[in-house]
C-alpha cells in the first residue's frame, strides 16, 4: 500500500513572529522554517504503518519554493522513501494546493493520504476537506488514532464531547490531530541517508493545474500588546483596583 503525505514548510513554532513593516505580511527574512507540527504527525504516521508491514512506501509531497526541499528531506530523515516537490513561488492558497495534491493523486495512487489537521501558519484546516472533495475520496478529520486493514482505515476522531469511529473505504483522505502520535527525532545517519533518496521537481504546469488566486491578503497586524502587571500588598487594594480602575466588578 502507498500512501501519499502533504507536508508544509512553515515558521517555527518556537518563533516569535515578526509583521513586515508595511503590514502586508509575516516578515520570514532570516527566520527559522520548520516542517509544520501536523504534518510532522502525518508523516510519522505513515512511516508507523510502513514499520507494522501495512505501508509499503511512503511518498511526502510539498508544494513551495526551492526552500521547501529541505523539509521535504527532513520527512525523508524521519523515513519516507521519496519525495515530491512542487514548484511554486509565493503564497499558494489552499484551493489551488489541493488542485495540485489531487494531480499528484492521479499520477500515483496512493491508497492512503495523510495531510496535517492544519498549517500553523495559516492556520486554514481545509486542504485535507478540499482534497477529499475533488477526489470523491472518503475523509476522516482530526485523528487521534489509525488503523489499517483490509483496504479500510478505521479512524478515531476528536469532536466535541468525545471521540467518534469512523470506517473509510481506501482510498481515502485522514488529516492528523495533535493526539496521533508523537514523532521521532531523526537520527544523524538518517539525515545523512535522506540526502541521497529520491526527490523529484514538477513544475505546476507538467500537473496540469492553472493555478487561480483566490485570495489577497489585505493587512497583517501584529496582536495588540498587553500592559504590564502590577502587585497589589492586599485583598482589599485588589477588590478596590477591580472596582475603580479596571471596572470589572
Ligand atoms: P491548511 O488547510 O493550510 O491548514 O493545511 C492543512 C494541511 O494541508 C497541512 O498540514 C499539509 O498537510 C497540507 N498542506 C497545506 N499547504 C501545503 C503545501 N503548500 N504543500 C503541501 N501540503 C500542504
Amino acid at each position: 500500500m502507498k500512501v501519499l503525505v502533504a507536508v508544509k514548510r512553515v515558521i517555527d513554532y518556537n518563533v516569535k513572529v515578526r509583521v513586515k513593516s508595511d503590514g502586508s505580511d509575516v516578515d520570514l527574512a532570516n527566520t527559522k522554517m520548520a516542517l509544520n507540527p501536523f504534518c510532522e504527525i502525518a508523516v510519522e504516521e505513515a512511516i508507523r504503518l510502513k514499520e507494522q508491514g501495512v505501508a509499503s512506501e511512503v511518498v511526502v509531497v510539498s508544494v513551495g519554493d526551492k526552500a521547501c526541499q529541505e523539509q521535504i528531506r527532513t520527512a525523508l530523515a524521519l523515513g519516507a522513501d521519496r519525495g515530491i516537490q512542487i514548484e511554486s513561488e509565493g503564497a499558494v492558497d489552499s484551493l489551488s494546493v489541493a488542485k495540485l495534491l489531487k494531480a499528484v493523486v492521479a499520477e500515483e495512487q496512493p491508497e492512503l493520504v495523510i495531510l496535517g489537521k492544519q498549517s500553523i501558519d495559516s492556520d486554514n484546516n481545509q486542504t485535507g476537506q478540499m482534497l477529499a472533495a475533488l477526489t470523491a475520496m472518503p475523509q476522516a478529520t482530526f485523528a487521534s488514532e489509525l488503523k489499517v486493514a483490509d483496504g479500510k482505515a478505521t479512524v478515531t476522531r476528536e469532536v466535541d464531547g468525545g471521540l467518534q469511529t469512523l470506517e473509510l473505504t481506501l482510498p481515502a483522505v485522514v488529516t492528523t490531530d495533535l493526539r496521533l502520535n508523537e514523532p521521532r527525532y531523526a537520527s544523524l545517519p538518517n539525515i545523512m541517508k535522506a540526502k541521497r533518496k529520491p526527490l523529484d521537481v514538477k513544475s505546476v504546469a507538467e500537473l496540469g493545474v492553472e493555478l487561480k488566486n483566490n485570495m489577497k491578503t489585505l493587512k497583517v497586524e501584529p496582536p495588540a500588546e498587553r500592559q504590564g502587571g502590577i502587585m497589589v500588598s492586599s485583598v482589599t487594594e485588589l477588590v478596590e483596583k477591580l472596582q475603580n480602575e479596571a471596572k470589572a466588578i
